[in-house]
C-alpha cells in the first residue's frame, strides 16, 4: 500500500466483502499483495437466533477453507454437516438419494448461516497485515478505462468517506447488481424466472437426519436443510401470484401449506421464523476480465438456488483468480495484464456456464405438469438410483470435486 496525493494505492482493491469477496481476500492473506476490500453494510451480527440466509457449502471449498484456517474458528460449530441428500418428484414415484457413507465421504458437505461463514472468513482477514478493510464504505465514483491493453491500468475508486483508492487490479465481487461490472461496461445476459424463493427457518416434528431433502413441484424445488440446531431452512421456489399468496398465510395456515408441499417428509411443522422472500433470476456477464480488472460470484453469474451451487460456484472463481494472480506474480509476469486474467475467465467461465444451464434445464423438466415427461421424469429419477456409476458422477460434480 502506497499513499500519493490524497490517493492510496493497492495492488489489489476488491468492492464486496460477501462470502465470495471475502474468500478471494483470505486466499491473498499470505501473499505479498496490498489488498483492500470496500464492503457497504456491517456484517450482520452472529446472535442466537439462526439467521435466515444459508448456504450449502461443498467439500471442494471446505477443503481449501480448512487448508487457510478458517474452519478452526468457534463458529464452526454453527455448521451443520449433512451426509445424505433425499431428492423426489411431489405426487410422483421418482427418487434418488445420495448417501456419503457410499462415496466413502463423512459428509457431503455443510449447511452454514451466510452472515456466520462471512464472520468465520473477516476475522481471518482482519488478522492479515497485508489487508485492509474498508467498511462500511460505498463506491461514489469508479473510474475505469481499459483502452490500452498493454500499459498498466490503473483504476481509482472514490468512496462515501471522501477516501480515494487506486488498484493495479480492481476486483468485482459485488453481487449481482455490480457497479464494478457497470464501471467496466461489461453486458450482462440475464433472464426473470418470474418466481420468488421463499426462505425461513422451521422447527419440524421429526428429525432431520442431517439430511437435505428436496421435492420438486411443477412451480419449482422445495428444500429443507439440515441446520446445526435440529431445525431445518427451507428456500421454497414458487410463481410470483403465489408466493404473495403463501407469504399472506397466518404463521397456522402457512405450517400447514409447507407440510403438505414436503409431503409430511419431516412430519408436522411446529414453529417457524419470520419468512423473506427472493427475486429468482439467471445471467451471466459477456466477460469476466478486462485489463486490471475481474468479476467473481454473483457479480459475474448468478442461478437458480434449486441445486444451492450459486456461493460454490462464486468460491471456486475466488480460488482460481488468486492461484492465477499469484502465480503470474511469483513467475515475474504481468499478473493484472489481460492475457493472464484471460486464464481465469477460460478456467470459470465454461464451467459456470454449464451449471447455469443445467439448473435452468432441471427447473424447465420438473416444471413440466405434462403427465408424458413428469412419468419419465419419475423413471429417470429412479433410474439414477440404481446406476451407481452415473449417480456418483452426478454427486461429484455438486461436491466441486
Ligand atoms: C433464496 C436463495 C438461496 C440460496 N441458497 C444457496 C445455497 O444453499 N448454496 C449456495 O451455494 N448458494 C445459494 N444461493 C446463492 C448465493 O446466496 C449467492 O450465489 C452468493 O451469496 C453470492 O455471493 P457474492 O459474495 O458473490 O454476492 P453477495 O452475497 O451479493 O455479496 C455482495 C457484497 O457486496 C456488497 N456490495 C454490493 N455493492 C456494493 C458497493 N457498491 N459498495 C460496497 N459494497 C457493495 C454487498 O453489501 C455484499 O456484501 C442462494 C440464493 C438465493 C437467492
Amino acid at each position: 500500500m502506497s499513499q500519493s496525493n490524497d490517493e492510496i494505492d493497492f495492488d489489489v482493491v476488491i468492492i464486496g466483502g460477501g462470502i465470495v469477496g471475502l474468500s478471494f481476500a483470505n486466499e491473498l492473506a499470505a501473499s505479498d499483495f496490498s489488498v483492500a476490500v470496500v464492503e457497504r453494510n456491517t456484517l450482520k451480527a452472529v446472535t442466537d437466533e439462526t439467521d435466515c440466509r444459508v448456504s450449502a457449502i461443498n467439500r471442494f471449498a471446505l477443503k481449501r477453507f480448512d487448508q487457510t484456517g478458517v474452519l478452526a474458528s468457534s463458529l464452526m460449530q454453527r455448521a451443520c454437516a449433512f451426509e445424505k441428500m433425499f431428492v423426489w418428484d411431489q405426487g410422483g414415484a421418482g427418487q434418488i438419494q445420495f448417501d456419503s457413507a457410499e462415496l466413502g465421504v463423512s459428509e457431503l458437505g455443510v449447511i452454514i448461516e451466510n452472515n456466520v461463514l462471512q464472520q468465520m472468513l473477516l476475522d481471518k482477514v482482519k488478522t492479515a497485515e497485508n489487508i485492509t478493510y474498508l467498511c462500511p464504505e460505498e463506491i461514489a465514483k469508479i473510474n475505469y478505462s481499459s483502452a490500452d491493453e498493454v500499459a498498466l491500468v490503473r483504476a481509482s475508486v472514490e468512496l462515501s468517506s471522501g477516501k480515494k483508492i487506486r488498484s493495479t487490479l480492481l476486483v468485482g465481487a459485488d453481487g449481482v447488481n455490480s457497479k464494478v461490472r457497470e464501471a467496466a461496461s461489461i453486458q450482462r445476459a440475464k433472464q426473470s424466472y418470474k418466481q420468488q424463493g421463499l426462505v425461513c427457518n422451521v422447527t419440524t416434528s421429526e428429525s432431520h437426519q442431517n439430511t437435505a431433502w428436496q421435492c420438486f413441484m411443477p412451480s419449482g424445488p422445495l428444500a429443507f436443510l439440515p441446520l446445526y440446531n435440529g431445525q431445518s431452512s427451507i428456500v421454497w421456489s414458487l410463481d410470483e401470484d403465489e408466493a404473495q399468496r403463501i407469504m399472506a398465510l397466518d404463521d397456522d395456515a402457512f405450517k400447514i401449506a409447507l407440510a403438505e408441499a414436503g409431503e409430511f417428509k419431516l412430519g408436522e411443522i411446529l414453529d417457524l421464523s419470520q419468512r423473506f422472500l427472493f427475486p429468482l433470476s439467471h445471467g451471466h456477464a459477456n466477460e469476466y476480465v478486462k485489463p486490471g480488472l475481474a468479476l467473481i460470484g454473483d457479480a459475474a453469474h448468478n442461478i437458480h438456488p434449486l441445486a444451492g451451487q450459486g456461493a460454490n460456484l462464486g468460491i471456486a472463481d475466488a480460488f482460481a483468480l488468486a492461484e492465477v494472480i499469484c502465480t503470474a506474480r511469483k513467475a515475474g509476469r504481468q499478473w493484472s495484464a489481460l492475457h493472464t486474467l484471460m486464464k481465469y475467465q477460460r478456467q470459470r467461465k465454461g464451467a459456470n456456464r454449464v451449471m447455469e444451464l443445467s439448473m435452468s434445464g432441471f427447473k424447465e423438466l420438473f416444471g413440466q405438469k405434462n403427465v408424458f415427461l413428469s412419468e419419465i421424469r419419475n423413471a429417470g429419477l429412479s433410474l439414477v438410483d440404481h446406476i451407481p456409476a452415473l449417480k456418483y458422477r452426478i454427486i461429484q460434480h455438486a461436491l466441486g470435486e
